[in-house]
């Protein structure tokens, strides 16, 4: 079998059987397939898409392209959350620490930003010192000795997944069903975690723009992980405008260390408690979901969620000290708020221009294996349907290049967009999806 014929076979719309997946899952992974190669083939598939069986054999190819971790040896049950991609979605480093502290162990894989969607290691490695590349030995160890674990794909744990989605970044082949579902789930399989809650993002901030797309994602991964044995719920969430109101590493991280304190923003806080609900849920601590509700916002005003979060910090080499203080994480040098150029109430707010907007500061990658800056972003301060007066700050830029927050001032002003007559807010959640 030649790759080449296997990437003619996708350009052409045939479907690929089985053996040829993962004769170039495989082929790619130990570095007979070459970066251009899966290039193409990325694109072969984003543009032809996959049947379902295709999509199922690119999953568990790419889950069986490393270890797949059993835990049951290590935890009687432990759960995972994954968001399919966002602007200012920084749910998992308020969520994980939340279940874990609740007594349900949290085992999550994440990874970088894709695209104008920010990701969590990045986020999480602007915590000086954060180690996001554990080891599968020290993941598991980390696991059972605080119930809580949350690093980036280790080379043992779906390798083709880590290889595949930094090629996607940068090649304009992110926003494919086959191909976020085989990412998300492979990763999710390999981990080992008895049940998983997936957070659909839907919207101009998402890879999903329609609900109908969003749906088939849902239940597609939902079949997926079933039918491999996991407890699986999805839910789909909005994100046509920003979550919370930082976009960035450092800023949603601060974001993040506020709601832990109960001081982030609303509309974040309660999609936190939301999705936290559900992995209670699923492990069995609440009856129903006031019950789960009530446990979650407890654990978070206790300060025992909090508590959780530092010592995942210390475990992962991250300085506490850093999050104790977050005035001692990465900085930008220059802060500009930006004026409303009008009064009136805010009708969009392109998520999308945003995540790209702060790209465009370096806060995320152009190029596969980019530097990052993790001090850069925006701060968003209105929400859809909010009263805007004009001339006060409607967002502040973060920056450390005169050029570039110039060019991020135009693209996040042309991201807002006004109306004369009230605006409805948007919904946070469209539909909970459990079979
Ligand atoms: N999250 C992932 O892990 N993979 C994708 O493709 C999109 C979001």
């Amino acid at each position: 079998m030649h790759p080449t014929d296997v990437i003619a076979k996708k350009r052409d719309g045939g479907e690929l059987s089985q053996e040829e997946i993962e004769f170039f899952i495989r082929g790619y992974v130990q570095g007979e397939i070459l970066d251009y190669q899966a290039a193409a083939w990325l694109m072969a598939v984003y543009l032809n898409g996959m049947t379902d069986r295709e999509t199922h054999d690119l999953t568990m190819a790419m889950a069986q392209s490393g270890d797949i971790l059993d835990l049951k040896d290590i935890v009687p049950f432990a759960v995972d959350k994954h968001s399919t991609g966002g602007v200012g979605d920084k749910v998992s480093l308020v969520v994980a620490p939340l279940v874990a502290a609740c007594g349900v162990p949290v085992a999550k894989m994440t990874g970088h930003g894709l695209g104008f969607s920010g990701g969590t290691v990045d986020k999480l490695e602007s915590i000086p010192g954060y180690r996001a590349d554990l080891s599968e030995a020290e993941f598991q160890a980390q696991l059972k000795e605080i119930n809580i674990v949350l690093t980036g794909q280790s080379a043992d744990l779906a390798p083709a997944d880590r290889k595949l989605y930094a090629l996607r970044d940068v090649t304009a082949t992110v926003e494919s069903l086959p191909l976020i579902i085989s990412s998300v789930m492979s990763k999710k399989l390999a981990a080992g975690t008895d049940a998983i809650v997936l957070d659909v993002k839907m919207g101009s901030g998402a890879f999903m723009k329609t609900l109908e797309d969003a749906e088939v994602l849902a239940e597609t991964m939902v079949r997926m992980g079933q039918l491999a044995g996991r407890k699986v719920v999805a839910l789909i969430s909005d994100m046509n405008q920003p979550l919370g109101w930082a976009v960035g590493n450092a800023i949603e991280v601060r974001e993040a260390i506020n709601t832990l304190h109960e001081g982030g923003p609303a509309d974040f806080q309660e999609h936190c408690m939301v999705v936290a609900a559900e992995m209670l849920l699923l492990a069995g601590k609440a009856s129903d979901t006031n019950a789960a509700l009530t446990l979650a916002l407890e654990t978070l005003s206790s300060g025992a969620a909090w508590n959780k979060f530092k010592e995942l910090v210390q475990a992962q080499g991250g300085n506490v000290r850093a999050i104790e203080e977050p005035k001692r994480l990465p900085q930008a040098r220059l802060i500009k708020p930006v004026p409303a150029p009008r009064s009136g109430y805010l009708a969009g707010l392109d998520a999308a221009e945003v995540g790209m907007a702060v790209v465009g500061l370096g806060g995320g990658r152009e190029k596969k294996g980019d530097p990052i800056d993790h001090s850069v972003g925006v701060i968003v301060h209105y929400k859809v349907g909010d009263l805007v007066q004009k001339d006060t700050p409607l967002f502040t830029i973060h920056a450390n290049d005169r050029a570039r927050m110039e060019a991020t001032e135009e693209r996040v002003l042309a991201a807002h967009a006004f109306s004369d007559i009230p605006v409805q807010r948007l919904p946070r959640f469209y539909r909970r999806i459990a079979e």
